[in-house]
């Protein structure tokens, strides 16, 4: 710990598990106050329970695609901590699969509802704060599915890629009160949202089609983690950027290695 985040206050969606845990434990370990959602009480509290042992944190129960309750966690993280200088929009789901002819549509909707909107409600209950302070940081979360769009997760990447826009855009209009708005993506992390895919027939088969692709863009959460650390301690003038844990360089050459090899399998 070198208390690179001390005096700071962070809210942190959707980090009862998965990347949003390891992103709040890392703000902690740098001596950040942070507040931690999720939407099921129980996993929540053990988060909490066990995040505590690091430092101060402060658990809501939250749904982010619900505007009321989003409001209801930024009113308590202010009550409990007095102050939000960072926001990192990491809640979550992918769980649709199939082509847009089939798939259930209140199901496509609600991907769009959590990540994107659910982004939305969380900058417009806090971006008022963060003027009155004089400045913040908001850090979203992105994936390859913005990248690199693929069939039968629709939602998922179309919910993502509207991040980038929506990333950029926010950044401009709030330059000039000092908060700057980045986003990144984390890589390919086998959590919940991934092993939860192949519990569904054709999340199984997707997930097998797509294996490879996984195997070259996963990479360890700990170094999401501390990208959001970095991303930070960044000063605000670094605003309306795209960054990357597993970096585009690194996913090429592991690329070419994995063409290299199936080359060499086939002979
Ligand atoms: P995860 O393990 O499934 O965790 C998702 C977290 O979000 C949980 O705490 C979950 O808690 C919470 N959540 C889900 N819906 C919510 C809602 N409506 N309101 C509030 N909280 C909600 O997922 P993850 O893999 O850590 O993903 C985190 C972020 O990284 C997501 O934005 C995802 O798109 C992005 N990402 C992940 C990967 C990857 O490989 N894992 C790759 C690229 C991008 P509850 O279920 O209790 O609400």
């Amino acid at each position: 710990m070198s208390g690179r985040l001390r005096d700071q206050v962070a809210l942190i969606t959707g980090a009862s598990r998965g990347i949003g845990y390891a992103i709040a434990k890392a703000y902690l370990a740098e001596g950040a106050r942070v507040t931690i959602c999720g939407r099921d009480e129980k996993s929540l509290a053990n988060a909490v329970e066990q995040l505590q042992i690091a430092g101060s944190v402060l658990g809501i129960s939250c749904d982010v695609s619900d505007l009321r309750s989003v409001q209801k966690m930024v009113a308590a993280t202010l009550a409990q901590w007095g102050r939000v200088d960072l926001l990192v929009n990491n809640a979550g789901i992918s769980m649709t699969y199939g082509r847009v002819g089939e798939i259930d549509p209140a199901a496509w909707a609600n991907v769009i509802a959590v990540n994107l909107i659910g982004t939305f409600n969380c900058c417009h209950a806090v971006i008022p704060y963060m003027q009155k302070q004089g400045g913040g940081k908001i850090i979203n979360l992105k994936g390859y599915g913005a990248d690199f769009p693929s069939p039968y997760v629709t939602a998922y990447g179309a919910s993502k890629a509207a991040l980038v826009a929506f990333t950029k855009s926010l950044a401009r209009e709030y330059k000039q009160d000092g908060i700057s708005v980045n986003i990144f993506s984390p890589g390919v992390v086998k959590t919940e949202l991934i092993t939860n895919v192949s519990t569904t027939p054709k999340g199984a088969d997707h997930l097998s089609r797509i294996d490879w692709a996984i195997d070259l863009m996963a990479g360890p959460v700990d170094r999401a983690a501390a990208l959001a650390v970095k991303m930070a301690c960044m000063g605000t003038e670094i605003t309306g950027k795209s960054f990357h844990a597993v970096s585009i360089r690194r996913l090429l050459l592991r690329a070419a290695r994995y063409g290299i090899n199936r080359l060499w399998g086939k002979r």
